[in-house]
């Protein structure tokens, strides 16, 4: 399958270096764009963040300058898309049939999609923890939520006693980090196209802490590509993820319901039980697995 990424992995980096550079590239280094540039990196829809502050004097300089430069010009998408986004959702969470807290932004299967966006929309996971520090590698140095981080960790020497290394390219992204990059895409493609290449600020996973783009040192070519699905890495992922908590989130052939193309690398930890549920149900999507409707795109 063509993914919107594959065909535009040259603008997509060129993008997302002018997005970076619209935060102020000198506060910034960007952990990742050198490691693209060394292997051929696509950019994915599923839009890796690169970006970290080189100190904290230089995090606290990112915000002010986002808002004072981004919010101004582009208030009608910055304001609007957010907030048109989370109106709705907030007023009709999702419900399901399973045992299962899905409207909740801290639960651990809480359901992130284009029809549910977090509560609030600038949730953010507590604590959460680098996988770096739990001696699990970590390209770009991003955290998950502490519960997720540990299983990570678990699943992480489990793959390597079977001689399998993963690491992780992308895990947690901020409210505020999804809005500079969503917004950057607008200003690009406008919304709709920006719609097909990046999630709204608070209808990311990503937000949750919970997501993992997991990737294979000994693929680089493959990061974050739809050839990682033909890794050993994937395969044994399929196979094993779920023993750990982590799902499949975004399966071939199932955009009409997930409302995201294929990303073999997206896993999502839902917690060991639900994931074992999720796995003897043979659900090919956690929308169908929960009996919620398909969100192939947003509703407004
Ligand atoms: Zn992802």
């Amino acid at each position: 399958m063509t993914t919107p990424d594959e065909s535009t992995t040259t603008p997509n980096y060129a993008r997302r270096r002018a997005v970076i550079g619209i935060t102020g590239a000198a506060a910034l280094a960007v952990v990742g764009i050198g490691f693209a540039a060394a292997t051929g990196w696509g950019a994915p829809a599923d839009v890796v963040t690169v970006v970290q502050a080189t100190n904290s004097s230089s995090a606290s300089q990112v915000t002010p300058s986002s808002s004072a430069s981004s919010t101004p010009s582009a208030s009608g998408t910055a304001n609007e898309s957010p907030t048109a986004t989370a109106t709705p959702t907030a007023s009709a969470a999702p419900t399901t049939d399973l045992p299962y807290d899905i409207s909740t932004g801290s639960s651990v299967t809480v359901l992130v999609n284009k029809h549910y966006s977090l509560d609030p929309v600038d949730y953010a996971p507590k604590p959460t923890i680098k996988l770096t520090k739990l001696d699990v590698p970590s390209m770009n140095d991003h955290s998950l939520r502490e519960d997720a981080a540990e299983a990570f960790k678990d699943m992480y020497e489990a793959a390597l006693a079977d001689g399998i290394t993963l690491d992780m390219a992308s895990g947690y992204r901020d409210y505020d980090l999804q809005t500079e990059l969503y917004n950057g895409y607008v200003e690009d493609l406008g919304q709709k196209g920006a719609d097909l290449t990046s999630a709204r600020p608070g209808s990311s996973e990503h937000q949750t802490g919970l997501a993992a783009d997991i990737s294979a040192p000994g693929e680089s070519d493959c990061v974050l590509t739809e050839c990682f699905g033909e890794t050993e890495a994937s395969d044994w992922l399929v196979a094993h993820s779920h023993e750990y908590g982590f799902i499949l989130r975004y399966p071939d052939g199932e955009t009409d319901v997930t409302g995201y193309e294929y990303e073999p690398w997206h896993y999502r930890f839902i917690g060991v039980d639900a994931a074992a549920d999720y796995h003897e149900s043979g659900a090919a999507t956690y929308e169908e697995f929960l009996g919620v409707e398909p969100a192939p795109d947003y509703e407004d």
